[in-house]
């Protein structure tokens, strides 16, 4: 079986070649998936894409044209891919639900402590021989109150580290897991609580009708003044330019974000001799207290391990018609 992969930079290339194991045809193709790559799969029966890919019903209809039964996503996100318009073209989908949660927990935390100690001024300053520490004071995270949106695998494994600090954390979720509040004093309120009394905002949650632009100009003014915002989920869940309005007035005090609402234009290639066209990106990455990472809070050795392992697995699973809990279609 002939298999397309999309979006394979080298880092899933080195990890998915020796989990096959020579098991299937893996074509790498560098560049997503787009109305004109999918001609790409030519041949293929099946597709593997990636976040930054777009599986939408022209680009599905086309797939299924050209004979592509089964699109195995390496991601746990499932926002790009149109399941409606699959399931009518009879085309399976799996994906890997949880690769690494741990991952992307850890880079939230790298996230609050590289904003809460400053650490990215004081870089830039000792290596100007600049040894002055005027500016950089910080605070401990014991003594703060981290409200956690979204308390499904990332959520979690975000609170187990948050709780070795010290932290007060609040949680709003759909579900509760009780769990969380006997084992690591979790106290669930409401979204309008959370955000009133939280000096740190974490957001871990699916990208959908519900959740797109939930912070935005109205959530964010019942935020507390000074409020530190990170958001490792999906872009579309911040309103970008209200963001941008509180940087300005002072009232999100920093912002660590690794996903960005347009990210698609520009995130994970090098763009670095072109002259900036989206002027939001442009401003947003114009202020010192906001770091912006690339989509890269998923990528550790682990990570990619897994997502090998069990887009692998997935991919074995259709081909022996046996669906497996990563189904979606
Ligand atoms: P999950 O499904 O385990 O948890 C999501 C939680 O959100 C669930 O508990 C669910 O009940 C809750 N939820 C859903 N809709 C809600 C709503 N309207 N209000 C309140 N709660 C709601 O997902 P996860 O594995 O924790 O991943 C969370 C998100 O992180 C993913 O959907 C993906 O977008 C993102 N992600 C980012 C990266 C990265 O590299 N930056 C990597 C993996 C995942």
């Amino acid at each position: 079986m002939k298999i397309a992969i999309y979006s394979c930079h080298d880092y899933f290339q080195a990890f998915l070649e020796t989990q096959n194991n020579g098991a299937f045809e893996l074509i790498p193709i560098k560049t997503a998936l787009r109305k004109n790559t999918t001609h790409l799969a030519e041949g293929c029966t099946a597709i593997s894409i990636f976040s930054k890919d777009k599986a939408d019903a022209t680009i599905l209809t086309q797939l299924h044209k050209m004979g592509v039964q089964f699109i195995a996503l390496r991601s746990a996100g499932y926002n790009n891919i149109d399941l409606e318009k699959a399931k009518e073209l009879n085309i399976k989908v799996a994906r890997v639900p949880a690769y690494s949660p741990h991952a992307i927990a850890e880079h939230t935390i790298a996230l609050i402590l590289a904003l809460s100690r400053k650490l990215i001024l004081a870089n830039q300053r000792v290596h100007q021989y600049n040894f002055s520490i005027e500016g950089l004071t910080g605070f401990n995270l014991g003594k703060k109150t981290v409200g956690i949106i979204g308390t499904g695998n990332i959520g979690k494994a975000t609170i187990q580290i948050l709780a070795g600090f010290g932290s007060t954390i609040l949680a709003y979720d759909l579900q509760k897991d009780q769990c969380l509040a006997t084992k690591y004093g979790v106290k669930y309120v409401s979204f309008e609580v959370l955000l009133a009394q939280s000096d740190i905002i974490s957001l871990h949650l699916p990208l959908n009708e519900s959740t797109k632009y939930i912070i935005n100009q109205k959530s964010i003014q019942q935020m507390k003044k000074g409020v530190m915002l990170i958001n490792t989920s999906r872009g579309k869940h911040l309103h970008t330019k209200a963001v941008i309005e509180a940087l300005k007035s002072g009232h999100i005090s920093a912002l660590g974000v690794d996903v960005y609402e347009n990210e698609s234009d520009y995130f994970f290639e090098d763009h670095s001799n072109e002259v900036m066209q989206d002027d939001t990106l442009a401003r947003l990455l114009s202020f010192s207290n906001v770091i912006l990472t690339p989509h890269q809070a998923f990528l550790t050795e682990t990570a990619l391990l897994n997502i090998a392992e069990t887009t692998i697995e997935n991919i074995s699973a259709f081909q022996k018609g046996k669906i497996n809990k990563n189904f979606l279609v």
